[in-house]
């Protein structure tokens, strides 16, 4: 379980800061979506990443 969340937890920082896939101008930020840590772009809403 920690170990699980620690890997997770070293996606999203990885995630955090990139440009968006789903749109041109969106950049990813850490969120939570759906109650799970996740990473979201600010501009269209998308989560790319949720923490398993
Ligand atoms: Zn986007």
């Amino acid at each position: 379980m920690a170990q699980s969340d620690t890997v997770g937890q070293q996606l999203l920082s990885r995630l955090d800061g990139r440009e968006c896939e789903f749109c041109s101008d969106g950049t990813l930020v850490r969120g939570v979506y759906k109650g799970n840590a996740a990473v979201i772009c600010e501009e269209c809403g998308t989560p790319t990443a949720q923490s398993w």
